[in-house]
């Protein structure tokens, strides 16, 4: 059910931060889009999985805007399970969704976390060049540890060519990602992310603490300290990135709407 924010359905820790904002054009809720079953497996990752998930909802574009104006919240996060059984992996349907809410909620700021697209670079300009402020894909770990940690499909260099295609493809586009700590990356490793971030000019990076969903899951390699958070949040501002999110309970939408108009409005 798009219409209802993920935010309660994964009764996420920061609803009273994200919802609660330092106003209401700054308060952030989180959408997901095209269903709750995913056609990949990431090894992180408690989503339900299938290789045929159900069929897209036509009316979903239409009834997420209309929701979303009625809710008058000031930023809203897109996401989505990956979607590899439709032919453009649900980018059409993405792009649709923040057309409409450009419509109905002119003011909304509209950020969508996509997948990779399988490297279909179109698909990702079709995303990027619908209306939205803030294109975010994840890359969720460092290069060496992206094998065992996200599906097979899904790869460093193919999400860094996402991001990079993203911002070439509107002028003044926001683009922004995500790091997972704790999975037994090294601090060199995570060094060479952020230089390889910066290299395709990633505006925004967040780090939050990695937590096991279930004992079927990844083990959580190291608890990081909050001072080691703060440290790499001092880290990517000092690289250049226009703003930063960093603790363990940070997840990539954590007060985006905040963030955005602090840093980006401002
Ligand atoms: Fe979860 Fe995304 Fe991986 Fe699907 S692609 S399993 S939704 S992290
Ligand atoms: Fe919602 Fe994301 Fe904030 Fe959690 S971090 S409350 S999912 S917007």
């Amino acid at each position: 059910m798009a219409e209802d924010a993920m935010c309660e359905e994964a009764r996420c820790p920061n609803i009273s931060d994200c919802w609660g904002g330092s106003s209401k054009s700054a308060a952030t809720a989180t959408i997901m889009l095209m269903g709750d079953t995913c056609t990949r497996g990431c090894r992180f990752c408690s989503v339900k999985t299938s290789k045929a998930p159900p069929p897209l909802d036509p009316h979903e574009p239409e009834h997420t805007a209309e929701a979303l104006s009625r809710w008058g919240l000031g930023y809203v996060v897109l996401t989505s399970v990956d979607r590899d059984d439709l032919a453009d992996g649900g980018a059409h349907h993405f792009a649709e969704t923040i057309r409409k809410i450009k419509q109905k909620a002119p003011t909304m700021l509209v950020e969508a976390l996509t997948g990779d697209f399988a490297g279909d670079l179109e698909m990702v300009r079709a995303v990027a060049q619908s209306g939205l402020d803030v294109y975010a894909h994840n890359v969720e770990t460092v290069e060496a540890l992206t094998p065992q940690v996200r599906d097979r499909r899904a790869t460093f260099r193919q999400s860094l060519k996402v991001l990079e295609t993203a911002k070439a493809a509107k002028e003044g586009l926001i683009t922004k990602t995500s790091i997972m700590l704790g999975l037994g990356e090294t601090e060199a490793q995570v060094w060479d992310t952020l230089r390889d971030l910066r290299s395709v000019k990633v505006d925004v990076v967040t780090f939050g603490q990695y937590m096991r969903p279930t004992k079927r899951h990844m083990k959580v390699h190291s608890y990081i300290t909050p001072a080691v958070f703060e440290l790499w949040r001092q880290r990517a501002l000092d690289m250049g990135f226009l703003y930063c999110a960093s603790g363990p309970l940070v997840r990539s939408s954590y007060k985006a709407g905040e963030a955005f108009i602090e840093n980006v409005l401002k």
